[in-house]
């Protein structure tokens, strides 16, 4: 195994694969750059690619014998037109195009659209949003069979574009058969993380978690007005929130996401579910080996948000430099880190302890550290609950997970300042305080002399059990067992 050094940072990334990074070489210089999590995009390739995707990540993660988290995210049910008699067509500005319901290639003036759902419910004067809204089409006339639009933006539309609806509630299931079929894959492959697109209601997160059949965590990406409205019954059942920028920003308006970005944060960091900034971070760096200064901007003030991670979507799926562009993060959220004003910026937002006795110890943490000098908080965790509740206090010192689990172990990896270590199981107060040192020592988190605080919950193994916390001591001899 490869020594590997924690990370420089609290803040996680999360990396989409695709073709330009789903080698395992690349994959591998992806993580040594700084990448904590990979999102597999089950919009695009197939399972037989993602298969041989996710093998190769679980490889890294031996290698380096740290965990990394996978997150599968579902296609939804992304609105799409159909295929072009050569490969795409113009739309003219100011002119007339037609979304209908016949099968063959579309060309300037017409295309399939084929969602029989959408025909008979479109009004006049509703916006069809064809390509991240580059294309901009209103209703003049909507029949059973077609709809006839006024381009007030024309350009170019090619093979299966999307389309967004922001005008219209369209009753559509929040998993299609596709989705159904790659979240089986997903759970079958040991997927971590499964994310949800275009979630409406929390109905839709019912139905995925049934699917799931206790297995995988559930991230709730929100990407539509309707879920906006209901955002705090929506990260409820959630166990993570994604900040889906490049599908808010079009079913919305752009200026309206920058608020929306800092409530969305603001409301999972208070529920202390982790929460991801996604989409367009460093856009510039799909085809330039340096970002602009106000992508520079847009990930520092993630991170200064205080978000659990940040994303790198085309840059590293599909882009010209994608490690240029996690080295790029990487170097932006240690230097927002460094900043002395960071935590207080961080904690700007008020996130009071609940009246349990799990947060009355996570709040102590905080208290103890602030009073004497603390290394870091050692926590030893089944579910991860404990680890997500510290978190959520923001503390300055590292937090060192100890789980018996290896889905938790990886789950944290989009967790805000958890470094975790799936390990044996620990069976007496003695021996977990033994574990406590000799992992903060392995893992460079502190020397001899050095105060950490363990946090645990008696009986061992009992979910819920929080209830323990002790301030070690370390005596510099600790390292010397094998266990592990
Ligand atoms: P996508 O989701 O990349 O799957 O569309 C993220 C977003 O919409 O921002
Ligand atoms: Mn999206």
């Amino acid at each position: 195994m490869q020594k590997f050094e924690p990370r420089d940072r609290k803040v996680k990334i999360l990396a989409t694969v695709g073709p330009a990074s789903r080698s395992p070489e690349m994959l591998e210089r992806l993580f040594k750059a700084g990448v904590d999590a990979f999102r597999v995009n089950m919009s695009h390739g197939d399972q037989d690619t993602h298969a041989q995707t996710i093998a190769a990540i679980r490889a890294v993660e031996k290698k380096f014998g740290r965990p990394i988290a996978i997150l599968a995210d579902l296609q939804g049910p992304k609105l799409r037109v159909g295929t072009f008699k050569d490969g795409k067509a113009v739309i003219r500005h100011g002119g007339h195009f037609t979304l209908d319901r016949k099968q063959e290639p579309g060309d300037e003036n017409r295309v399939q659209l084929p969602h029989p759902e959408l025909f008979g419910l479109m009004e006049k004067g509703q916006r069809l949003l064809i390509n991240d809204g580059k294309i901009r089409l209103r209703v003049i006339r909507a029949s059973e069979d077609e709809i006839l639009c006024s381009a007030e933006v024309g350009g170019v539309i090619s093979d299966r574009k999307g389309v967004n609806v922001p005008d219209a509630e369209v009753p559509i299931p929040a998993l299609t058969d596709k989705d159904r079929r790659d979240l089986a894959f997903a759970m079958a492959q040991g997927a971590d993380w499964i994310g949800l697109s275009f979630v409406q209601r929390p109905e839709d997160l019912a139905e995925a978690r049934k699917l799931m059949g206790g297995k995988g965590a559930l991230c709730a990406k929100i990407e539509k007005p309707m879920a906006v409205r209901r955002l705090d019954e929506i990260i409820e059942l959630s166990d993570g929130i994604m900040v889906a920028r490049g599908d808010l920003g079009v079913e919305l308006e752009p200026q309206e996401v920058p608020p929306l970005q800092k409530q969305i944060v603001g409301a999972a960091r208070h529920a202390g579910k982790p929460v991801i900034v996604a989409t367009q971070m460093l856009e510039s760096m799909i085809e330039s080996p340096a970002p602009t200064r106000a992508e520079v901007s847009d990930v520092a003030n993630a991170v200064y948000d205080g978000a659990d991670a940040v994303m790198l979507s085309a840059e590293t799926a599909a882009g010209d430099w994608p490690e240029e562009a996690v080295t790029i993060m990487d170097k932006i959220a240690v230097q927002v880190e460094r900043d002395s004003a960071y935590l207080a910026r961080v904690r700007f937002l008020d996130t009071p302890p609940d009246r349990t006795t799990a947060d009355a110890l996570a709040h102590a943490c905080m208290t103890i550290s602030d009073t004497v000098t603390i290394r870091a908080v050692t926590v030893f965790t089944g579910s991860g609950s404990t680890a997500r509740r510290v978190a959520r206090e923001r503390p300055s010192v590292p937090m060192l997970v100890l789980t018996p689990s290896n889905t938790t172990a990886r789950r944290c990896a989009l967790l805000w300042g958890a470094h975790a270590v799936a390990t044996k199981d620990i069976g007496s107060f003695e021996e977990m305080i033994a574990k406590g040192k000799r992992m903060a020592l392995r893992h460079g988190f502190a020397q001899g002399g050095d105060k950490l605080i363990a946090l645990a919950g008696v009986p061992f193994g009992t979910p819920g059990s929080t209830n323990l916390i002790h301030v070690v001591t370390l005596s510099g001899n600790e390292l010397d067992h094998h266990d592990g």
